[in-house]
This record gives C-alpha cells, sequence and structure tokens, in this order.
C-alpha cells in the first residue's frame, strides 16, 4: 500500500491513525496508521507509516530507520498549504 492509497482509507474511515506516545514534539501532530480493530482483537495492526492528523497526509515511517527528519519538515512547512485548507473543509463538511 502506498501513501496515496493509505490516505484515500483514512480519509474513507478504514484506517485510522493512532497516538504515539514520543520524545518528538511531531507526535503531536503525527500517529501512527493502524487498521482498525475487530471485534474480537483489542490491539490495532500497525502499518509502518504516520499521517498528519490535520491533513491525513501520510509518510512511510520505520522507527530508527526513517528518523523524523521529513515530518518536521512537513509540520514546518507543508501543513499551511492550499490543499491542506481544502481537505479541512470537506472534512468538516
Ligand atoms: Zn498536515
Amino acid at each position: 500500500m502506498n501513501t496515496a492509497q493509505v490516505k484515500k482509507s483514512l480519509e474513507a474511515g478504514e484506517l485510522c491513525i493512532i497516538k504515539k506516545c514520543g520524545k518528538s514534539s511531531i507526535w503531536n501532530t503525527f500517529g501512527i496508521v493502524a487498521e482498525k480493530a475487530g471485534a474480537e482483537s483489542s490491539a490495532s495492526k500497525q502499518l509502518p507509516m504516520v499521517a498528519c492528523r490535520q491533513c491525513l497526509k501520510c509518510f512511510k515511517y520505520i522507527s530508527h530507520t526513517t528518523g523524523t527528519t521529513h515530518l518536521a519538515r512537513h509540520v514546518e512547512q507543508g501543513c499551511s498549504n492550499e490543499s491542506c485548507k481544502q481537505l479541512k473543509l470537506s472534512v468538516a463538511n
């Protein structure tokens, strides 16, 4: 599954974003993408991806491999662009 497909699934409510407890402040904005837990299982299956909770933009994330630099860059620059604003509006409706 690529990041565009994950974003679509998040918008459709098929995947969820779960809060990650970490030292970095980027985890105030990002969460781990996970499959929704079924009725029988209490733990949701996590994907090697994170998503911005404000605009649902997805990034590959493997702990200790990819790091969080690209995520911090999104917080600083990416999350104020027009597509983010439009998506926020469509989510609000
Ligand atoms: Zn964003």
